[in-house]
Order: structure tokens, then sequence, then C-alpha cells
């Protein structure tokens, strides 16, 4: 076979590369629902690659295969778009990646790119590290990062333990995080970036991102938001001007919760002090080429598929189980054996004012039903039962339809007590910066009908009025007489 040159191959690369940028922009123009339908997969890349599929193809296989040496020259210097080996990239993961960047810069001109992750935690990881090298004139000078307390366990711990204990670079806790006078005072010539969750899990913090924002590039600093509980159909952070924004896909976004998957999504041309032109230029790009090809955190094909799947539904569900909250948070607000229920949509919730700056159901004034700007508060609520830890167990206990669980953005509603799981980790002290009291129950609120989730609720409290509850719990599964399971 004659060698056909590796400038063929760069040639093929550049108009592919132009007929996706177009795609892209043509995509860029539809409305929400239909990004989330379609991503950046096309009708005429279904015909001419992959046998008419109009649903997106799983490639499983761990690596690609070149037509010759030229090719594979090109591929592996990263002079052509190539996927190579599953752990640096893949053809599916390229499609969820895609949704991703344009659902998070939807309604803004924006120009951002995602890189997909096995996991939130991964991508929070990801998202952070670039930004933590030492000085290299002066390795042992010290470096900070300005991040809220009121955060996921999992990333407490990764702040608190991976980075300032174990790494040496100070985390400096903003406790209030809506008074911006708290980030300002923390910040120094050694900040590398601000971090914050809103709303965050479980405590709903919120803040004013707008400042945050402002101060942070103020100082020459990235604004890093985990917008997991909010997801793109309530806020883009990234077209406020933020910087990055990272997601636990294992959540509402792939809501039936059949895989783990993590997403970070960045601007191009993002602002910070460190010196890298490469990875300020395509954060993402730089982060899936460099660090996370050594590092291997990248999802699975597989879950890739699953989380394209559910994000196709993600605005109406949103809005479905934002509702279904807001109703099943004013049934607890009135309930005798309910101290106070946590929800940014009650009128009473401290931060419902700045809530309602920032998170509007996207598209909501296109819709029949609406025709105007909504605000939706998503699905994620506490509430403190009165009578202490133990009257918490009790209600939680006695829960029938809602599991028990820890984890949330279910379609099915689920609830756990933060203090002795999510919050179990970062002990007394910790759970107090993050106000997580022991009789705290986060509850999300799945795609029941609420009138379902309010009755559970309604006999599960009822045990503090001392009625007795009937187990309902079979002495077998339903599996059959042969996988019987304890009875609980
Ligand atoms: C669950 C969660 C994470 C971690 O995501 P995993 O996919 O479980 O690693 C990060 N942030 C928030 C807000 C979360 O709820």
């Amino acid at each position: 076979m004659d060698s056909k040159g590796i400038n063929h191959y760069l040639e093929a690369a550049g108009r592919s590369a132009e007929w996706h940028r177009d795609h892209i922009q043509r995509m860029k123009k539809c409305r929400f629902d239909t990004i989330a339908v379609h991503g950046v997969y096309s009708m005429q890349e279904a015909l001419d690659f992959n046998q008419g599929s109009i649903i997106e193809p799983v490639y499983m296989s761990t690596s690609q295969a070149y037509r010759d040496s030229d090719e594979m020259e090109a591929a592996l210097g990263y002079q052509i778009p190539t996927w190579c080996y599953s752990r640096i990239a893949n053809p599916t993961i390229y499609y969820f990646e895609g949704v991703m960047a344009l659902l998070e810069t939807y309604g803004s001109d924006v120009d951002a790119s995602c890189i997909a992750t096995s996991s939130g935690m991964a991508a929070i990881q990801t998202a952070v590290d670039p930004f933590l090298l030492p000085y290299p004139e002066n390795p042992s000078r010290p470096i900070n990062f300005v991040a809220t307390t009121k955060i996921y366990g999992g990333t407490f711990q990764q702040f608190a333990v991976r980075k300032d204990q174990e790494r040496l670079i100070e985390w400096r806790k903003v406790v209030d995080s809506n008074d911006i006078n708290e980030w300002e005072k923390l910040i120094d010539k050694n900040t590398r970036f601000l971090y914050g969750e809103m709303p965050s899990n479980p405590g709903q913090a919120f803040f004013d991102l707008e400042r945050v924002i402002e101060l942070g590039h103020k100082h020459n600093i990235p604004v890093i938001i985990d917008s997991t509980v909010a997801t793109p159909a309530l806020m883009r952070p990234l077209a406020m001007g933020a910087d990055i924004v990272v997601q636990s896909v294992s959540k509402t976004l792939m809501t039936s919760g059949f895989g783990i998957g993590g997403a970070v999504i960045a601007r191009k041309n993002l602002t910070s002090n460190v010196d890298n032109p490469e990875m300020k230029a395509d954060f993402c790009m730089y982060a899936k080429q460099l660090p996370n090809r050594d590092n291997g955190p990248n999802l699975s094909p597989m879950n890739a598929i699953l989380a394209l799947n559910d994000i196709r539904t993600l605005r109406s569900r949103i809005d479905l189980q934002s509702c279904s909250t807001m109703t099943v948070a004013k049934f607890l607000a009135q309930h005798k054996h309910v101290e106070k229920v946590e929800y940014l949509g009650l009128e009473s919730h401290p931060l419902h004012k700045v809530a309602s700056k920032y998170l509007w159901l996207v598209d909501s004034e296109h819709d029949e039903q609406y025709g105007k700007k909504v605000n939706r508060y998503g699905h994620l609520m506490s509430f403190n039962v009165k009578g202490g830890a133990q009257a918490a167990r009790d209600v939680f206990d006695a829960m029938q339809r809602i599991w028990r669980a820890t984890d949330l953005g279910r379609i099915k509603s689920v609830a756990t007590i933060p203090a002795i799981s999510t919050h179990s980790q970062q002990g007394e002290e910790g759970r107090k910066l993050a106000e997580i009291p022991p009789n705290l129950i986060r509850l999300c609120v799945g795609a029941e009908h609420p009138d379902d989730i309010i009755a559970d609720l309604e006999q599960a409290l009822s045990v503090l009025d001392g009625k007795k509850i009937i187990s309902t719990s079979p002495e077998f599964s339903a599996g059959g007489a042969s996988s019987a399971t304890l009875k609980r």
C-alpha cells in the first residue's frame, strides 16, 4: 500500500474539525430540550459512520486502530482529532462531553469544553489540581485556595485531608458564603482559586455568584462552581462569568441511578494566576491530553450512554421534581413534629431572595404552559425533626416509600441523615462548620406523585405520636425463597 503521507491526514482532520464546529454552531441555535435530546450527534454522522443508528453508538473498545503509521503518528502527537485509547478519550464519551458543554453554555456566547470523569470527586480533582502546582522558582512558598465550608462531604474530605493535610495546601474556609467580605479577606497573592457549591448539599447554602466572580477576576483568580444540585436546567454559572463548573453526573443528570460519573466544563481562555498558557486556553482539552491521561480517571463509555439517555429529559424532570418538592416542603413546614424546613423555594428561607436571582427554569418563557420566566428551586430539601437525633432516626426508620439511601437526584424519592452518612467522616467540628445537626433529614423528592410522598412522610412522622407502625417487610425477598434475606 502506498503511504498517504501525514499531510493527507492533517487535511482530512482539518475538514472534519470544521464540519464538527459548524454542526455545534447549528446546535447552539436550538432550544435547551433539543440540545438535551440530540446533543452533538447528527443524522449525517449516523448515516456515514454508524449504520444509521438514531441513538449514539456505544464504543466499548479500549482502543482505536489506525490506517498506517502516518495516521498513528499524527494521532498520537495530538495533531488530528483522535480518541486513541479509552483512558484518554472515546467516541461515546465525546457525545456526552459535547452535550454537557452545550447545556452549560446555553443561552450565552461562552465558548466552553468538557471533560468527562469517572465520578464527581474525580471531576473536582480534575478541576482544581492544575491550579495547585508549587511555584517553580520557590517550591516551598505556601499556596492556598478559598472555598466554602458548606459543601458535599466528599469534597470536604478532599479539601481538608488530601489537599490541606497531606499536601500542605491551605484551605481558607468561607463559613458564611453569602458574605462577600468573608471571601475577600481570605484572598492573597498565593490564592489559586475560589470554590463554592450552590445550592450546597445538603445545607442549600447559596451566594451572590456574580459578586464572587467579580472578586475572583479582580485578583486574577478563577472561580469554580459545583453546580450538581442545580444542573444546567436551573443555573449556568459559566454564562455569568464563572471559569469552571463541576458536575456529579451520578446524581440528577443520571437520575436512573445506573452509574457513577462526573464532568468538568470550563470556559476557553479562563482566568488564572498560574503561568500555563495551554491550560488557560482550553482547560478541558489540557486536562484530557495531559493530567488525566496520566492519572486515568476517565468515564466508562457505558456510563456515558446511560447519562446521555437520562439527560434528554432533564428540563421537564427538574420542573416536575421542583414543583413536587415545593408541595412537600410546604406540607412539612406546617407539621407539628418538624422544627424547621430548609428549602430555597420557601419565602421564609433566608437565602430565598438570592437564590431567586439565579435559579430559573430554562426556557420557561418559551414554554406554552408558562410563557414567562419562572423560578424553580430543585429537588433537594431538608428538615429538622423536633426531639433531636433519636426522633429523626425514628421518623427515618418508619419511611416506607421514600428510600433510605445516601443518594440524591434519583427518579425515586430518597432520604438520608447526613450526620451519620454523607457527613460522618468530617467529625463533630466539621459538621458544625457545614451546619449539619444530627436531627437533620435530607430529602430528595423524585418523580412520584407528591400526594404519595406526603402520605409516607405523614405516617413516618406519626411515630412520634406514639403510634405503632405496621411492618411491611416480608420474610424473604421477591427473588424467591432461595434468596432469603434477613428481615430488617
Ligand atoms: C455526590 C456529589 C459529589 C460527588 O460526586 P460522585 O459522583 O459521588 O463522586 C460532588 N458534589 C456534590 C454536590 C454531590 O452531591
